[in-house]
């Protein structure tokens, strides 16, 4: 079975769910390009939680975790499967229990209702314990990274640059950190130096202070990281800042 590539998408405004705009035209064609997945591994910054916790119903909820947002977004379906035979790979290869009082939250489908549209492909959610260390979570991806050879697509949600409370939605681009910030991860990924990325404020500690106010939207960036291998192919995309403080850069390793 052919390798799956690893995921890390800046996944923004929930709005990019119903919208069709460059950066989700970009979603639907990195779909287009990738190997079909036998699942998919979620890992989305908003099942933020006190553990490690996988999801593994036959059919799972979809979460609408926003608020005040048009209606339509909340009438959007994305009723993909679950995958039970997953999370119970998720469980052999990592120290993780079951929960199913989540489900699938915007993290994850505002993503994939762009880049697997047919909604055909069983997810399976994987939270994010935000009690673990920078190492725990890079660890966990490491430890999943078997299941690539197994037609498992892992998906990271969250955005390298994400401040909430700095964001102003009649901003064009993003404010002069935002780039700083979001320019040195991705030199740090290309470098390899993943021991830097999971310390940012070691080697950008202005600009990490603001673009990672609270981790839960970088870490996801964390488990990609470790399920990479040093010889995958790096590919950017949607390289671009917005609202001042969200930058929606994506990575495609392998
Ligand atoms: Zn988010």
């Amino acid at each position: 079975m052919q390798r799956m590539p690893v995921l890390f998408v800046g996944h923004g405004s929930p709005m990019n769910a119903i919208e069709q705009n460059p950066l989700t035209r970009k979603w639907r064609e990195i779909g287009q390009h990738l190997p079909r997945p036998r699942a998919i591994l979620a890992i989305s910054a908003h099942w933020f939680a006190p553990g490690t916790w996988v999801n593994d119903e036959v059919q799972p909820r979809q979460i609408y975790d926003m608020y005040g947002f048009p209606r339509e977004l909340y009438e959007l379906k994305y009723p993909a499967q679950g995958a039970p035979e997953l999370a119970a790979r998720v469980q052999s290869q990592a120290p993780c229990t079951v929960d199913n009082n989540w489900g699938i939250d915007h993290g994850t489908w505002s993503v994939l209702v762009h880049v697997f549209p047919d909604a055909d492909i069983p997810v399976c959610q994987l939270s994010i314990d935000r009690t673990a260390t920078p190492e725990q979570h890079n660890k966990i991806g490491r430890q999943l990274a078997a299941l690539r050879d197994e037609g498992v697509l892992i998906l990271g949600s969250g955005n390298i640059v994400h401040n909430l409370r700095r964001v102003d939605f009649n901003s064009e681009g993003g404010e002069p950190w935002a780039y700083t910030f979001d320019q040195a991860v991705g030199d740090k990924i290309r470098q390899h130096d993943h021991a830097a990325l999971l310390h940012p404020e070691t080697f950008s500690p202005e600009a990490a202070r603001l673009a990672i106010p609270t981790p839960d939207h970088y870490w996801p960036l964390l488990y990609v990281l470790g399920a990479a291998r040093p010889d995958d192919t790096i590919e950017s995309f949607n390289e671009i800042c917005q609202y001042g403080s969200l930058s929606m850069t994506g990575y495609r390793f392998g």
